[in-house]
Protein backbone atom coordinates (compact mmCIF):
# COMPACT_ATOMS: atom_id res chain seq x y z
CA UNK A 1 0.00 0.00 0.00
CA UNK A 2 1.11 3.36 -0.60
CA UNK A 3 1.67 5.98 2.13
CA UNK A 4 0.48 9.39 1.57
CA UNK A 5 2.76 11.64 0.36
CA UNK A 6 4.30 13.55 2.78
CA UNK A 7 4.39 16.81 0.20
CA UNK A 8 0.50 16.77 0.39
CA UNK A 9 0.37 15.89 4.10
CA UNK A 10 2.73 19.34 4.87
CA UNK A 11 0.79 21.32 2.77
CA UNK A 12 -2.31 20.87 4.79
CA UNK A 13 0.18 21.85 8.15
CA UNK A 14 0.82 24.98 5.85
CA UNK A 15 -2.84 26.18 5.41
CA UNK A 16 -3.30 25.83 9.40
CA UNK A 17 0.09 28.06 9.76
CA UNK A 18 -1.15 31.12 7.70
CA UNK A 19 -4.46 31.26 10.37
CA UNK A 20 -2.17 31.49 13.25
CA UNK A 21 -0.16 33.84 11.87
CA UNK A 22 -2.91 36.05 11.88
CA UNK A 23 -4.25 35.27 15.32
CA UNK A 24 -1.15 36.18 17.49
CA UNK A 25 -1.77 34.05 20.54
CA UNK A 26 -0.60 36.79 22.69
CA UNK A 27 -3.93 38.69 22.87
CA UNK A 28 -6.15 35.83 22.98
CA UNK A 29 -4.43 35.13 26.62
CA UNK A 30 -4.73 38.05 27.58
CA UNK A 31 -7.97 39.49 26.22
CA UNK A 32 -11.10 38.36 27.78
CA UNK A 33 -15.08 38.66 28.70
CA UNK A 34 -15.07 37.81 32.07
CA UNK A 35 -14.72 39.55 35.29
CA UNK A 36 -11.95 38.63 37.43
CA UNK A 37 -12.16 37.25 40.75
CA UNK A 38 -9.17 36.98 42.12
CA UNK A 39 -7.21 37.40 45.77
CA UNK A 40 -3.52 36.93 47.03
CA UNK A 41 -2.59 36.33 50.78
CA UNK A 42 0.66 37.43 51.78
CA UNK A 43 1.82 36.42 54.99
CA UNK A 44 4.67 37.75 57.02
CA UNK A 45 5.86 37.24 60.37
CA UNK A 46 4.63 41.26 61.24
CA UNK A 47 1.18 40.82 62.38
CA UNK A 48 0.21 44.73 61.35
CA UNK A 49 2.35 43.67 57.63
CA UNK A 50 -0.33 41.80 55.50
CA UNK A 51 0.17 43.06 52.29
CA UNK A 52 -2.23 42.42 49.13
CA UNK A 53 -1.98 43.75 45.28
CA UNK A 54 -5.58 45.50 45.32
CA UNK A 55 -8.17 43.01 43.76
CA UNK A 56 -11.73 42.68 44.51
CA UNK A 57 -11.65 40.57 48.04
CA UNK A 58 -11.06 41.81 51.30
CA UNK A 59 -7.93 41.04 52.95
CA UNK A 60 -7.20 40.30 56.59
CA UNK A 61 -3.84 39.11 58.01
CA UNK A 62 -3.80 35.25 58.79
CA UNK A 63 -2.51 32.98 60.61
CA UNK A 64 -0.81 30.18 59.80
CA UNK A 65 -0.34 26.72 61.42
CA UNK A 66 3.36 25.69 60.84
CA UNK A 67 2.50 22.20 62.39
CA UNK A 68 -1.21 21.86 62.07
CA UNK A 69 -1.75 23.81 65.25
CA UNK A 70 -2.74 27.45 65.51
CA UNK A 71 -0.91 29.56 66.97
CA UNK A 72 -0.75 33.69 67.46
CA UNK A 73 2.46 34.37 66.28
CA UNK A 74 3.33 34.16 62.27
CA UNK A 75 5.35 30.98 62.03
CA UNK A 76 7.00 31.42 58.60
CA UNK A 77 10.37 33.11 58.84
CA UNK A 78 13.05 30.80 58.37
CA UNK A 79 16.61 33.11 58.06
CA UNK A 80 18.08 31.00 55.76
CA UNK A 81 22.26 33.05 55.02
CA UNK A 82 24.12 35.04 57.97
CA UNK A 83 25.65 38.44 57.05
CA UNK A 84 29.12 37.68 56.28
CA UNK A 85 30.52 41.02 57.84
CA UNK A 86 32.91 43.63 55.57
CA UNK A 87 36.40 43.37 56.99
CA UNK A 88 36.67 46.66 55.37
CA UNK A 89 35.53 49.98 57.34
CA UNK A 90 33.27 51.63 55.54
CA UNK A 91 34.70 55.28 54.71
CA UNK A 92 32.32 57.97 56.39
CA UNK A 93 31.44 61.01 55.22
CA UNK A 94 32.61 60.11 51.39
CA UNK A 95 29.96 61.28 48.88
CA UNK A 96 29.25 58.40 46.82
CA UNK A 97 28.24 58.41 42.59
CA UNK A 98 26.33 55.52 41.59
CA UNK A 99 26.73 54.13 37.56
CA UNK A 100 23.78 51.64 36.35
CA UNK A 101 25.43 49.63 34.36
CA UNK A 102 24.58 49.36 30.45
CA UNK A 103 25.12 47.63 27.50
CA UNK A 104 28.35 48.36 25.91
CA UNK A 105 30.04 49.28 29.22
CA UNK A 106 33.16 48.42 30.35
CA UNK A 107 35.15 48.35 33.71
CA UNK A 108 37.57 50.59 31.79
CA UNK A 109 35.17 52.90 30.20
CA UNK A 110 33.35 53.31 33.45
CA UNK A 111 36.60 54.44 35.19
CA UNK A 112 37.67 56.65 32.77
CA UNK A 113 33.91 58.33 33.31
CA UNK A 114 34.94 58.80 37.08
CA UNK A 115 37.82 59.81 36.16
CA UNK A 116 40.19 57.38 37.84
CA UNK A 117 42.54 55.99 36.14
CA UNK A 118 44.03 52.62 34.39
CA UNK A 119 46.11 52.22 36.63
CA UNK A 120 44.04 52.20 39.67
CA UNK A 121 41.55 49.66 37.58
CA UNK A 122 44.53 47.43 37.49
CA UNK A 123 45.11 47.80 41.35
CA UNK A 124 41.73 47.15 42.94
CA UNK A 125 41.02 43.94 39.74
CA UNK A 126 44.93 42.48 41.13
CA UNK A 127 44.52 42.97 44.86
CA UNK A 128 42.91 39.42 45.32
CA UNK A 129 40.54 37.15 43.70
CA UNK A 130 37.19 38.62 45.01
CA UNK A 131 38.20 41.74 43.10
CA UNK A 132 38.36 39.90 40.19
CA UNK A 133 34.27 39.50 40.27
CA UNK A 134 33.96 42.75 38.86
CA UNK A 135 35.05 41.37 35.11
CA UNK A 136 31.80 40.09 35.52
CA UNK A 137 29.57 43.40 35.72
CA UNK A 138 26.37 42.61 33.52
CA UNK A 139 23.72 45.59 32.06
CA UNK A 140 21.70 46.75 35.03
CA UNK A 141 23.88 46.07 38.25
CA UNK A 142 25.22 49.27 39.72
CA UNK A 143 28.96 50.35 40.87
CA UNK A 144 28.94 53.03 43.49
CA UNK A 145 32.50 54.74 44.46
CA UNK A 146 33.65 57.40 46.57
CA UNK A 147 36.45 59.36 45.79
CA UNK A 148 38.60 61.93 47.98
CA UNK A 149 39.15 65.57 46.64
CA UNK A 150 41.72 64.80 44.11
CA UNK A 151 39.74 61.78 42.51
CA UNK A 152 41.67 59.01 44.36
CA UNK A 153 39.27 56.42 44.54
CA UNK A 154 38.69 55.06 48.14
CA UNK A 155 35.76 52.96 48.14
CA UNK A 156 34.08 50.69 45.45
CA UNK A 157 31.17 48.91 46.12
CA UNK A 158 29.51 46.47 43.22
CA UNK A 159 25.97 45.00 43.98
CA UNK A 160 26.38 41.85 42.22
CA UNK A 161 22.50 41.16 43.03
CA UNK A 162 19.84 41.99 45.58
CA UNK A 163 22.02 40.10 48.33
CA UNK A 164 25.48 40.02 47.47
CA UNK A 165 27.64 42.97 47.45
CA UNK A 166 31.30 43.65 46.36
CA UNK A 167 33.04 46.26 49.02
CA UNK A 168 36.39 47.39 47.68
CA UNK A 169 37.92 49.38 50.14
CA UNK A 170 41.52 51.65 50.10
CA UNK A 171 43.92 50.72 52.45
CA UNK A 172 47.34 51.56 53.61
CA UNK A 173 48.37 48.69 52.49
CA UNK A 174 46.63 48.63 49.04
CA UNK A 175 42.81 47.45 48.19
CA UNK A 176 41.09 45.14 50.04
CA UNK A 177 38.24 43.45 48.99
CA UNK A 178 35.30 41.62 51.05
CA UNK A 179 31.42 40.25 50.16
CA UNK A 180 28.91 41.75 52.15
CA UNK A 181 26.39 39.12 52.10
CA UNK A 182 22.72 40.58 53.34
CA UNK A 183 20.60 38.33 55.42
CA UNK A 184 17.52 36.76 53.40
CA UNK A 185 14.51 35.43 55.61
CA UNK A 186 12.34 33.60 53.44
CA UNK A 187 8.17 33.51 54.39
CA UNK A 188 5.26 31.82 53.46
CA UNK A 189 2.94 33.42 50.96
CA UNK A 190 -0.35 32.25 49.39
CA UNK A 191 -2.01 32.78 46.10
CA UNK A 192 -5.63 31.93 45.67
CA UNK A 193 -7.49 32.90 41.28
CA UNK A 194 -10.39 32.06 40.15
CA UNK A 195 -9.20 31.89 36.39
CA UNK A 196 -12.19 34.09 34.14
CA UNK A 197 -9.18 34.96 31.91
CA UNK A 198 -6.26 33.15 31.54
CA UNK A 199 -4.16 31.02 33.13
CA UNK A 200 -1.85 33.84 33.20
CA UNK A 201 -4.05 37.17 33.14
CA UNK A 202 -6.08 35.94 36.21
CA UNK A 203 -2.66 34.63 37.92
CA UNK A 204 -0.71 38.14 37.47
CA UNK A 205 -3.73 39.46 38.94
CA UNK A 206 -3.06 37.78 42.03
CA UNK A 207 0.35 39.14 42.31
CA UNK A 208 1.77 35.44 40.74
CA UNK A 209 5.05 36.19 38.84
CA UNK A 210 5.55 34.99 35.63
CA UNK A 211 8.28 32.34 36.68
CA UNK A 212 5.43 30.87 39.71
CA UNK A 213 3.05 31.10 37.11
CA UNK A 214 5.46 28.47 34.71
CA UNK A 215 6.32 26.34 37.95
CA UNK A 216 2.63 25.88 38.98
CA UNK A 217 2.51 25.20 34.91
CA UNK A 218 5.23 22.75 35.00
CA UNK A 219 3.52 21.04 38.23
CA UNK A 220 0.52 20.40 36.81
CA UNK A 221 1.23 20.01 33.37
CA UNK A 222 0.96 16.55 33.09
CA UNK A 223 -2.53 16.28 34.22
CA UNK A 224 -4.05 19.68 32.84
CA UNK A 225 -3.59 21.16 29.59
CA UNK A 226 -2.95 24.77 29.96
CA UNK A 227 -3.15 25.42 26.47
CA UNK A 228 -6.70 24.06 25.70
CA UNK A 229 -8.30 22.99 28.65
CA UNK A 230 -8.56 25.42 30.95
CA UNK A 231 -12.16 26.72 31.49
CA UNK A 232 -13.68 29.94 33.19
CA UNK A 233 -14.03 28.82 36.96
CA UNK A 234 -10.96 27.06 37.45
CA UNK A 235 -9.60 27.62 39.99
CA UNK A 236 -5.92 27.35 41.86
CA UNK A 237 -4.32 27.75 45.59
CA UNK A 238 -0.48 28.71 45.82
CA UNK A 239 1.82 27.93 48.83
CA UNK A 240 5.35 29.42 47.63
CA UNK A 241 7.91 31.10 49.76
CA UNK A 242 8.97 34.76 49.16
CA UNK A 243 12.54 36.35 50.09
CA UNK A 244 12.83 39.57 51.85
CA UNK A 245 15.55 41.58 52.95
CA UNK A 246 15.14 44.50 55.57
CA UNK A 247 11.22 43.22 55.26
CA UNK A 248 11.16 43.61 51.49
CA UNK A 249 10.39 40.91 49.17
CA UNK A 250 13.13 40.71 46.33
CA UNK A 251 11.49 37.85 44.97
CA UNK A 252 9.37 34.32 44.92
CA UNK A 253 11.25 31.21 45.80
CA UNK A 254 9.75 27.84 44.58
CA UNK A 255 6.02 26.57 45.17
CA UNK A 256 5.90 24.56 48.29
CA UNK A 257 2.66 23.02 47.74
CA UNK A 258 -0.30 23.44 45.01
CA UNK A 259 -3.97 22.81 44.87
CA UNK A 260 -5.78 23.06 40.85
CA UNK A 261 -9.06 22.46 40.28
CA UNK A 262 -9.73 21.53 36.35
CA UNK A 263 -13.37 21.18 34.96
CA UNK A 264 -14.40 19.39 38.54
CA UNK A 265 -11.00 17.79 38.75
CA UNK A 266 -9.22 18.48 41.87
CA UNK A 267 -5.03 18.29 41.63
CA UNK A 268 -3.06 18.45 44.67
CA UNK A 269 0.70 18.46 44.41
CA UNK A 270 3.59 19.22 47.29
CA UNK A 271 7.18 19.70 46.99
CA UNK A 272 9.54 17.40 48.53
CA UNK A 273 13.38 17.72 49.10
CA UNK A 274 15.44 14.34 49.54
CA UNK A 275 18.60 14.15 51.29
CA UNK A 276 20.91 14.90 48.24
CA UNK A 277 18.37 18.38 47.81
CA UNK A 278 16.63 16.79 44.59
CA UNK A 279 13.08 18.26 44.57
CA UNK A 280 10.23 17.33 43.03
CA UNK A 281 6.51 17.07 43.12
CA UNK A 282 4.53 14.84 44.20
CA UNK A 283 0.56 13.94 45.04
CA UNK A 284 -0.24 14.13 48.91
CA UNK A 285 -0.47 10.31 48.72
CA UNK A 286 3.48 10.14 47.62
CA UNK A 287 2.70 9.61 43.66
CA UNK A 288 4.56 11.21 41.10
CA UNK A 289 3.04 14.46 39.74
CA UNK A 290 5.30 13.45 36.72
CA UNK A 291 4.28 11.28 33.92
CA UNK A 292 7.10 9.38 31.21
CA UNK A 293 5.68 12.00 28.31
CA UNK A 294 5.14 15.76 28.55
CA UNK A 295 1.65 16.33 26.86
CA UNK A 296 2.76 19.14 25.21
CA UNK A 297 6.40 19.10 23.29
CA UNK A 298 6.09 23.08 23.67
CA UNK A 299 4.93 25.24 26.57
CA UNK A 300 1.78 27.49 26.05
CA UNK A 301 1.97 27.29 22.30
CA UNK A 302 -1.60 27.40 20.61
CA UNK A 303 -2.59 23.83 18.75
CA UNK A 304 -3.04 24.95 15.01
CA UNK A 305 -4.35 21.63 13.94
CA UNK A 306 -5.43 18.20 15.70
CA UNK A 307 -4.77 14.82 15.41
CA UNK A 308 -7.85 13.65 13.18
CA UNK A 309 -7.63 10.55 11.20
CA UNK A 310 -10.45 11.66 9.03
CA UNK A 311 -9.57 14.76 8.69
CA UNK A 312 -11.14 16.70 5.21
CA UNK A 313 -8.19 17.88 3.24
CA UNK A 314 -9.29 21.82 3.28
CA UNK A 315 -9.04 22.34 -0.68
CA UNK A 316 -8.72 18.37 -2.02
CA UNK A 317 -11.90 17.94 -0.20
CA UNK A 318 -10.83 14.19 0.49
CA UNK A 319 -10.21 12.32 3.50
CA UNK A 320 -6.42 12.41 4.61
CA UNK A 321 -5.75 11.83 8.07
CA UNK A 322 -3.33 14.00 10.08
CA UNK A 323 -1.59 11.81 12.36
CA UNK A 324 -0.20 14.75 14.60
CA UNK A 325 -0.28 17.68 16.38
CA UNK A 326 0.49 21.30 15.11
CA UNK A 327 1.32 23.54 17.52
CA UNK A 328 1.72 27.48 15.99
CA UNK A 329 5.18 28.95 17.29
CA UNK A 330 7.02 31.89 16.44
CA UNK A 331 10.45 30.58 14.74
CA UNK A 332 13.04 29.71 16.82
CA UNK A 333 11.03 28.66 19.57
CA UNK A 334 12.32 25.48 21.55
CA UNK A 335 10.97 21.99 21.35
CA UNK A 336 11.23 19.59 24.33
CA UNK A 337 11.85 15.66 24.36
CA UNK A 338 8.57 14.67 25.38
CA UNK A 339 10.13 11.81 27.11
CA UNK A 340 13.30 10.11 27.79
CA UNK A 341 14.83 8.08 24.79
CA UNK A 342 17.51 8.01 22.47
CA UNK A 343 17.53 10.06 19.09
CA UNK A 344 17.06 7.11 16.24
CA UNK A 345 16.91 10.20 13.49
CA UNK A 346 18.02 13.46 13.21
CA UNK A 347 17.95 14.41 9.71
CA UNK A 348 15.81 15.90 6.35
CA UNK A 349 12.64 13.71 5.38
CA UNK A 350 11.00 15.39 2.94
CA UNK A 351 7.91 17.83 3.08
CA UNK A 352 8.74 16.90 7.50
CA UNK A 353 12.14 18.84 6.64
CA UNK A 354 14.28 18.64 9.54
CA UNK A 355 12.85 16.10 11.77
CA UNK A 356 14.14 14.07 15.14
CA UNK A 357 12.77 11.18 16.56
CA UNK A 358 13.06 9.63 19.40
CA UNK A 359 12.64 6.37 21.05
CA UNK A 360 11.55 5.71 24.47
CA UNK A 361 11.96 2.29 25.77
CA UNK A 362 10.18 -0.28 23.29
CA UNK A 363 7.17 1.10 22.99
CA UNK A 364 7.20 4.57 22.36
CA UNK A 365 8.30 7.04 19.47
CA UNK A 366 7.86 10.74 19.17
CA UNK A 367 8.71 13.10 16.16
CA UNK A 368 9.28 16.33 15.65
CA UNK A 369 9.11 18.25 12.01
CA UNK A 370 9.71 21.20 10.04
CA UNK A 371 12.59 22.49 12.84
CA UNK A 372 14.89 25.43 11.80
CA UNK A 373 17.47 23.80 13.62
CA UNK A 374 18.55 21.08 15.94
CA UNK A 375 19.33 21.23 19.47
CA UNK A 376 22.81 20.13 20.37
CA UNK A 377 22.18 16.02 20.91
CA UNK A 378 23.15 14.40 17.97
CA UNK A 379 21.65 11.15 15.76
CA UNK A 380 22.07 7.90 19.10
CA UNK A 381 22.81 10.37 21.71
CA UNK A 382 20.50 9.67 24.81
CA UNK A 383 17.77 12.72 26.07
CA UNK A 384 16.34 13.38 28.90
CA UNK A 385 12.39 14.67 29.16
CA UNK A 386 12.72 18.30 28.55
CA UNK A 387 15.75 18.89 26.68
CA UNK A 388 15.49 20.93 23.70
CA UNK A 389 16.06 18.62 21.07
CA UNK A 390 15.25 21.80 18.02
CA UNK A 391 13.85 24.63 17.32
CA UNK A 392 10.56 25.42 15.67
CA UNK A 393 11.03 26.34 11.98
CA UNK A 394 9.18 26.23 8.59
CA UNK A 395 11.47 23.60 6.83
CA UNK A 396 10.37 21.17 4.36
CA UNK A 397 6.43 22.19 3.17
CA UNK A 398 5.58 24.60 5.33
CA UNK A 399 4.48 28.27 4.86
CA UNK A 400 4.55 29.32 8.47
CA UNK A 401 6.85 28.22 11.36
CA UNK A 402 5.07 25.47 13.38
CA UNK A 403 5.70 22.51 14.73
CA UNK A 404 4.34 18.69 13.60
CA UNK A 405 4.51 16.77 16.90
CA UNK A 406 3.21 12.72 16.34
CA UNK A 407 3.22 10.08 18.89
CA UNK A 408 2.91 6.35 18.41
CA UNK A 409 2.73 3.68 20.62
CA UNK A 410 4.09 0.11 19.15
CA UNK A 411 4.20 1.86 15.89
CA UNK A 412 0.42 2.98 16.18
CA UNK A 413 -0.24 7.02 15.83
CA UNK A 414 -1.87 8.04 18.63
CA UNK A 415 -3.13 11.26 19.74
CA UNK A 416 -0.63 13.10 22.17
CA UNK A 417 -3.48 15.28 24.00
CA UNK A 418 -5.49 12.08 24.90
CA UNK A 419 -3.14 9.08 25.06
CA UNK A 420 -2.81 7.92 29.00
CA UNK A 421 0.53 7.89 29.55
CA UNK A 422 1.71 6.25 32.41
CA UNK A 423 2.98 8.10 35.87
CA UNK A 424 6.49 8.51 36.87
CA UNK A 425 7.43 6.40 40.30
CA UNK A 426 5.90 7.05 43.06
CA UNK A 427 8.13 8.04 46.52
CA UNK A 428 10.27 5.53 46.72
CA UNK A 429 8.81 3.25 49.97
CA UNK A 430 11.90 3.92 52.37
CA UNK A 431 11.23 7.49 52.12
CA UNK A 432 7.27 7.58 52.58
CA UNK A 433 7.47 8.61 56.06
CA UNK A 434 9.84 11.10 55.76
CA UNK A 435 7.73 12.67 52.72
CA UNK A 436 4.97 12.63 54.73
CA UNK A 437 6.46 14.29 57.69
CA UNK A 438 8.20 16.90 55.39
CA UNK A 439 4.68 17.71 53.43
CA UNK A 440 2.14 17.86 55.83
CA UNK A 441 2.82 20.81 57.29
CA UNK A 442 2.89 22.47 53.80
CA UNK A 443 -0.49 21.20 52.90
CA UNK A 444 -1.86 21.58 56.28
CA UNK A 445 -0.79 25.46 55.16
CA UNK A 446 -2.27 25.19 52.29
CA UNK A 447 -5.57 23.94 53.48
CA UNK A 448 -6.05 26.45 56.23
CA UNK A 449 -5.16 29.08 54.09
CA UNK A 450 -7.52 28.38 51.56
CA UNK A 451 -10.36 28.28 54.45
CA UNK A 452 -9.55 30.99 55.69
CA UNK A 453 -10.19 32.77 52.39
CA UNK A 454 -13.22 31.01 52.11
CA UNK A 455 -14.62 32.41 55.69
CA UNK A 456 -13.58 35.63 54.04
CA UNK A 457 -15.74 35.10 51.12
CA UNK A 458 -18.93 34.58 52.60
CA UNK A 459 -21.55 37.52 52.15
ZN1 LIG B 1 0.84 18.49 11.21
Amino acid sequence: MKKPSLINRDYKHSLSTVKTRQRPLVPLLLVGTFVLLATVFYFKNTTSNAQTNKTALQIVPINLPSDGQDTSEHTFKTPQKTVIESTASTPQGLSWKQHTIKSGDSLASIFKRFNLSATTLHNIIQSDDSAKLLKNIKPGQTLRFAQNSDNTCVALDYAINNIKTLQVRATATGFQSSINEKPVETSHSLATAVIQNSLFYDAKQAGVSDKTIMELANIFGWDIDFSQGLRPGDSFSLLYESKHINGERIENGHILAAEFNNRGDKYQAVRFIDKDGHAEYFAADGKSMRKTFLRNPIDFARVSSHFNLRRKHPVLNRIRAHKGVDYAASSGTPIKATGDGRIIFRGVKGGYGRVVIVQHGQQYSSLYAHMSKYGRYKNGSYVKQGQTIGYVGKSGLATGPHLHYEFRVNGVHRNPLTTKFPAASPIKKHLLAEFKQQTAPLLGQLAHAKQTQLALNQP
